[in-house]
C-alpha cells in the first residue's frame, strides 16, 4: 500500500436508533514509510476511528470516505482490509479460548498469503520462536491459548508479536503502551522500530508522550472532539505533555 486518505470521516456506532457522531470530520493522510502519532483525552474517538479503519462492523460511517491507493474500502471486510495490508494491534485484545496463540498467527500471516505461498509449520515455527526472544517472551505463550490469561503486558507484546510476524504495509496500534512497564515498553518499541522502513506505515494512538521518546513519529496529530485539531512534527508531543490537552482548543 501506498497512501491512506481518510476525508471529513464521520462514524457512529451502529444501532437500531442513529446515534450521534462519535467522529465528526477526520481528515489524515498516512504515506507509506510515515509513522504518524495521534494523541488526545480519553473517550475522544481514538479508538473508534482505529476500529473503523479496520471495519469494525459495530462502527457506521455516516459521512467521508476512507481510500487505500485512491480506492474506497468502506464496503471492504475486515479480512480484506488485512488482506490489503491494514493491521490494528487492539486496545483490548479480546481471549479466544480453543485456539492457541501459534495457530491463530499463523493463520493470520496465510490468510495474507496466497494460495502457492503459504508457509510451513517448521519454517512459521523457527520465525516465531525468534520473534518471541526478541520480544522477551517465554516460548510457552505460543502454545497457550490467545490472550486467555495473558497479564495486560503479556497482550501488548503478543499485539507486536503479530505485527512482527505478519508484516503489515500500515499497523494501527492503539495504546499498545498501556500497562506497560518500562522494560516492557522498551522492547516493544524496539520490536516496531525494527519494523520501520520504506515499506512500513503506521498510527500510533496514544495518551502519553512517552512512547513517542522511543518511537518517534514523522508527524503528530491531537485528537478532540472527535477530530484532528492540531497537527505538528514529534515536538508538538512533548508540548503537550507540558501544557496538557486542556490547552489546545477544539470546539
Ligand atoms: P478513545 O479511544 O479516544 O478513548 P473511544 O473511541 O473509545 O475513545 O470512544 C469515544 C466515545 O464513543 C466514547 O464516548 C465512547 O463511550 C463511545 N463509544 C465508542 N465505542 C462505543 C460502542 N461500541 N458503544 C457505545 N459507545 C461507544
Ligand atoms: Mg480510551
Ligand atoms: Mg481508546
Amino acid at each position: 500500500m501506498e497512501t491512506i486518505e481518510i476525508k471529513d470521516l464521520h462514524v457512529a456506532v451502529r444501532a437500531e436508533e442513529p446515534q450521534p457522531d462519535i467522529l465528526r470530520g477526520v481528515n489524515l493522510t498516512i504515506r507509506r514509510g510515515e509513522i504518524h502519532a495521534i494523541m488526545g483525552p480519553n473517550g475522544t474517538g481514538k479508538s473508534t476511528l482505529s476500529e473503523t479503519i479496520m471495519g469494525n462492523p459495530n462502527y457506521v460511517v455516516t459521512g467521508g470516505d476512507i481510500l487505500l491507493d485512491g480506492t474506497s474500502i468502506l464496503d471492504a471486510t475486515v479480512d480484506e482490509r488485512a488482506r490489503a495490508g491494514l493491521f490494528l494491534a487492539m486496545q483490548y485484545p479480546p481471549a479466544i479460548t480453543g485456539i492457541t496463540n501459534a495457530e491463530f498467527i499463523r493463520a493470520a500471516v496465510n490468510s495474507r498469503r496466497a494460495d502457492d505461498d503459504q508457509i510451513g509449520v517448521m519454517d512459521f515455527m523457527d520465525e516465531l520462536d525468534e520473534r518471541l526472544d526478541q520480544l522477551k517472551m517465554p516460548g510457552d505463550m505460543a502454545d497457550r491459548y490467545l490472550n486467555a490469561g495473558f497479564s495486560g503486558g503479556e497482550k501488548k507484546k503478543n499485539e507486536i508479536l503479530q505485527l512482527l510476524m505478519i508484516k503489515p504495509g500500515l499497523a494501527i496500534l492503539d495504546e499498545i503502551d498501556s500497562g506497560l512497564d518500562i522494560d516492557a515498553l522498551r522492547i516493544v518499541a524496539a520490536g516496531v522500530n525494527s519494523m520501520r522502513g520504506p515499506e512500513f506505515s503506521s498510527l500510533i494512538i496514544t495518551h502519553y508522550q512517552r512512547l513517542l521518546d522511543y518511537i518517534v513519529p514523522d508527524v503528530v496529530h491531537v485528537m478532540k472532539n472527535g477530530r484532528i485539531i492540531e497537527t505538528g512534527g514529534p515536538e508538538l508531543a512533548k508540548q503537550l505533555e507540558q501544557t496538557g490537552y486542556e490547552q489546545i482548543q477544539g470546539d
